[in-house]
């Protein structure tokens, strides 16, 4: 009885954090629920089971939770996507894993071994588990690899995949109705080897939706796991998250105007991020910090489109330097932020918060994209795909369909980025060499901090 309470109790926490975490403001407090919501999960989980075992129980959670502390602390925010994908392995693994131990071991777990229909129905949890757990844990893999730029990726006949899930649920279903040992193991293989083949021809522009699609599937896998240990806890948690992933895989498709389906199953001239850039010498202007104070100090209105690069040089505290002086200067300035800007998503947005930006002057791609029509400077800090005319202009290109923040149209484009190179579809951007253009080469935090200082 005491159990199950701290498990509601638990589930409504993870329910309100949930809430809490769809906006800014209440992030912070959604964080928090989150956390006493695990440690009501924590308590009810081990006060269910053989205390004699809390020895062996804390030494696990002392040895999780440093090497957790040390992953959380050692990686950038940039890694933070590498990170979520490899966490996502780890609990696909654990899906294999708890159904292997339910397959071999049923006792253990309360699950009757004839062939009764407990049994049956243990046998689809298991089936189920060990298929998205394996899919889970070597698609999160091939992503971290991606992600960590240790892997560029293959392509993969479509027809492959489909042949493999096809397969998978054949087995699946003779398992569940044969109970064959042989056909538990090969469907374990076959998941490993999908989860690898659907996740190698995937890249740059599309591994936001991958690693919100592996996180749904890691939900589902755990909340497998829940049937299988009778924990309703794991069953709601694993529900919400595999929910949760999948409706963010889809909103993220329609921000990039793609179907889920051509994302995981992309054609063999669609993979995203491995192109090679045929960048040529061609003129371009290229302004220094003074000029480009000078700009801002005459401009009305500016709009700032931050990226990768604004994260990698850690900029945001001195764009927002920048920003107070325009705004006392009597210019508008407003933060644009695209759904797939940086790294991970809402990336730009914790930086930015990180900065002390007002929330009220940051705006989503539709809230703003028409305005740069009327605005007199387009600050681009560290962006690059988002903003590249390609997506709009070049059916060829492999970010074509991608909304873009139409920053061509603003009076006069500051472009900060390092060198003419381009960014992590491997794209050229037109725009560096248009006449509005002024490119500010150099890392983006230096030449913004130059540019409040000639301010
Ligand atoms: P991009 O990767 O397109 O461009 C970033 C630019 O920043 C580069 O062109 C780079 O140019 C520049 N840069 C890097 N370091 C610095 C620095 N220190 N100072 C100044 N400039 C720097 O980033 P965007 O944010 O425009 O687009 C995000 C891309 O990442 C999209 O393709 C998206 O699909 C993908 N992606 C997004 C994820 C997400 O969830 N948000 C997850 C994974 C991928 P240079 O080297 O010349 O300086």
């Amino acid at each position: 009885m005491m159990i199950d309470l701290l498990y509601l109790i638990a589930a409504v926490c993870f329910i309100l954090a949930l809430k809490g975490l769809s906006s800014p403001e209440s992030a912070t407090s959604g964080n928090f629920t989150g956390i006493v919501g695990m440690v009501f999960a924590c308590l009810a989980a081990y006060l269910s089971t053989d205390l004699s075992n809390m020895p062996l129980t804390l030494l696990a959670i002392c040895i999780g939770g440093s090497i957790g502390v040390y992953i959380a602390r050692s990686l950038s925010m940039t890694a933070l996507p590498e990170m979520v994908a490899g966490f996502h392995s780890l609990v696909g693994m654990a899906a294999v894993l708890v159904a292997f131990a339910a397959y071999y071991a049923p006792n253990v777990f309360n699950i009757m071994g004839n062939y009764n229909q407990i049994y049956k129905s243990s046998l689809i949890e298991m089936g189920l588990g060990v298929a998205i757990g394996a899919i889970t844990f070597s698609g999160s893999l091939i992503a971290f690899a991606k992600l960590h730029e240790i892997y560029k990726g293959n392509n993969v006949p479509k027809e492959l995949n489909i042949f493999l899930g096809s397969s998978i649920v054949c087995l699946l279903i003779y398992f569940v109705l044969v109970n064959s040992q042989c056909a538990f193991w090969i469907l374990t293989v076959l998941s490993f080897i999908l989860g690898a083949t659907l996740i190698m021809p995937i890249g740059g522009a599309d591994m936001p939706v991958v690693v919100s699609m592996l996180n749904s599937y890691s939900g589902w896998a755990a909340s497998g796991i829940g049937f299988t240990l009778h924990n309703d806890l794991l069953i709601i948690t694993g529900a919400l998250v595999g929910a949760s992933g999948a409706i963010l895989s889809y909103i993220m498709c329609k921000g990039m105007n793609r179907s889920l389906f051509n994302v995981i199953f992309p054609s063999g001239d669609d993979t995203y991020g491995t192109a090679k850039s045929t960048a040529q010498v061609r003129p371009y202007k290229q302004g220094s910090p003074e000029d480009a104070a000078f700009i801002l100090k005459n401009a009305k209105s500016v709009i700032v489109v931050p990226g990768y690069g604004m994260a990698t040089s850690q900029a945001q505290h001195a764009l927002k330097e920048m920003g107070d002086i325009l705004k006392k200067n009597g210019t508008t300035v407003r933060y644009a932020i695209h759904p797939v800007a940086g790294r991970m998503p809402g990336h730009m947005n914790v930086l930015l918060a990180e900065a002390n930006v007002p929330y009220e002057d940051v705006f989503e791609l539709d809230e703003i994209n028409r305005d740069f029509a009327t605005c007199d400077v387009a600050y681009v800090i560290g962006a690059n795909d988002v903003t590249n005319p390609a997506a709009k202009n070049d059916p060829s290109s492999s970010i074509y369909g991608m909304p873009i923040f139409e920053v061509d149209k603003a009076k006069i484009v500051l472009f900060l980025k390092r060198s003419m190179g381009t960014g992590y579809a491997g794209v050229d951007n037109e725009l560096f060499y248009s006449q509005n253009t002024m490119m500010l080469l150099g890392d983006a935090k230096k030449t913004t901090e130059s540019i409040v200082k000639a301010m």
